[in-house]
């Protein structure tokens, strides 16, 4: 058979990638609404998982609002959009999504697309590509989206050292005054939580004349008085001229978009192929989205906010009593340093099996060797016996795996 073939190959690069201990095995998860983050397994290992890797960082994909404005605009619309944004597929959720998406951000405009990664592909791509002798700079760190949408853009681009200032300035300073320049970059960094200059990335952005483009997706609906990441907690969301986010993260939904002025947004609506050719998010998610968005900015984003960060400090200080070595950092994500992909995956299989304790090991990749670890994501909804447990459960653990510790 002619597939017999093109399997052969399939399985050989497979086979190489399992060798290098690259091989992903994905845990199949049962999430049971009202009892956030625990969650039925049905793979090998505990019945009852407690998730400790979530990117629902709040649990507002379980939220009371959130699901009744979707179910009651399933009721109310039905099931899927019917068509792409421009053929009949733009509802009044979505452009109350987009309403409430400006006004989140402070810009005049935003535009829904069905995915971050999608959001930052088209409109890193549009961008690049139809500035005239466009240069975009990428932080070192950035998402693989945005390195895609760069990639697509086929536009001039510098890769410039991780939230170094001086490092973007050297280079800024090289170009031409006059070309269009975009300095891309993330506000929060997703594998060692830390967060970027973004008031001196401004600066110097601003004096080499070049616009910015902020991906906010593991800061929005988590900082800020109204959750509108971290530039609207620093004051900033003004001077960046691009805010992205995420509607699949901290508000529990689906969906990417975009904010910026109405001529930058009409532009990429206008121009950017994976907003135009592909069919709008069903209405339901848009409305889902929108509730989630307005409780996040209401006092009970302030408190859920507050009471996250709560959990964070907590799960760090416990770490710090037992010395289990933890890369410090002023966000929401608490990324215990093993560094062995091996001893990385047994210690995620053991938590798994033996204490119902689901994290993901985190291998290359995604970080560099030697950089393996456990990304660790309280949310308000982790209690505090539950925080008490994985400590518990991961001291020891690292006395059985001989890991070393911190010495106080
Ligand atoms: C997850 C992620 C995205 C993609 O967002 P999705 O909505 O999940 O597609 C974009 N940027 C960063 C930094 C991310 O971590």
């Amino acid at each position: 058979m002619t597939s017999d073939r093109y399997d052969s190959i399939f399985r050989a690069q497979l086979d190489a990638l399992k060798d290098d201990g690259n091989y992903r095995i994905f845990a199949e998860l049962e999430r049971r609404c009202g009892d956030f983050p625990l969650a039925k397994n049905h793979g090998a290992g505990a019945d009852e998982v407690t998730v400790w890797c979530g990117n629902d960082y709040l649990g507002m994909g379980q939220h009371p609002r959130v699901l009744k404005a979707m179910h009651e605009t399933v009721d109310a619309c039905g099931a899927g959009a019917g068509g792409t944004r421009n053929i009949s597929g733009t509802t009044h959720a979505h452009v109350m999504l987009e309403r409430e998406l400006a006004d989140l951000h402070g810009k005049e405009a935003a535009l829904l697309f069905t995915s971050g990664y999608v959001s930052n592909w088209a409109s890193l791509g549009t961008l690049g590509s139809r500035l005239p002798g466009c240069t975009i700079m990428s932080d070192s760190l950035n998402h693989a989206s945005m390195i895609e949408g760069i990639r697509h853009a086929r536009c001039a681009k510098q890769i410039w050292r991780h939230n170094d200032v001086e490092d973007l300035d050297r280079r800024l300073s090289a170009l031409d005054p006059d070309a269009p320049k975009i300095v891309a970059f993330e506000s929060v960094y997703s594998m060692d939580g830390d967060i970027a200059p973004i008031a001196e990335i401004l600066d110097v952005a601003e004096r080499h004349g070049a616009m910015t483009y902020l991906d906010e997706v593991h800061a929005v609906g988590l900082y800020g008085p109204r959750g509108g990441g971290i530039a609207e907690r620093e004051g900033l969301m003004d001077r960046v001229t691009l805010i992205e986010g995420t509607l699949g993260k901290a508000f529990g939904v689906v969906g990417g978009y975009v904010t910026g002025s109405a001529p930058l947004v009409d532009f990429i609506r206008s121009f950017a192929s994976g907003f135009i050719f592909t069919t709008a998010l069903p209405p339901a998610i848009a409305a889902a989205a929108t509730e989630s968005i307005k409780v996040l900015k209401g006092f009970e984003g302030v408190r859920l906010r507050a009471a996250q960060q709560r959990q964070v400090a907590r799960l760090r200080a416990r770490l710090d009593a037992m010395g289990i070595p933890h890369q410090p950092n002023p966000s929401h994500i608490v990324p215990v340093m093993v560094k062995d992909p091996v001893k990385c995956k047994w210690l995620s299989d053991i938590l798994l099996d033996r204490y119902g304790i689901y994290v993901q090991p985190i291998n290359y990749p995604t970080v560099a060797k030697g950089e393996e670890r456990l990304r660790f994501t309280p949310s308000p909804l982790h209690s505090d016996a539950e925080v008490d447990r994985l400590a518990d459960a991961l001291h020891d653990l690292w006395s059985q795996c001989a890991l070393a510790r911190v010495v106080a």
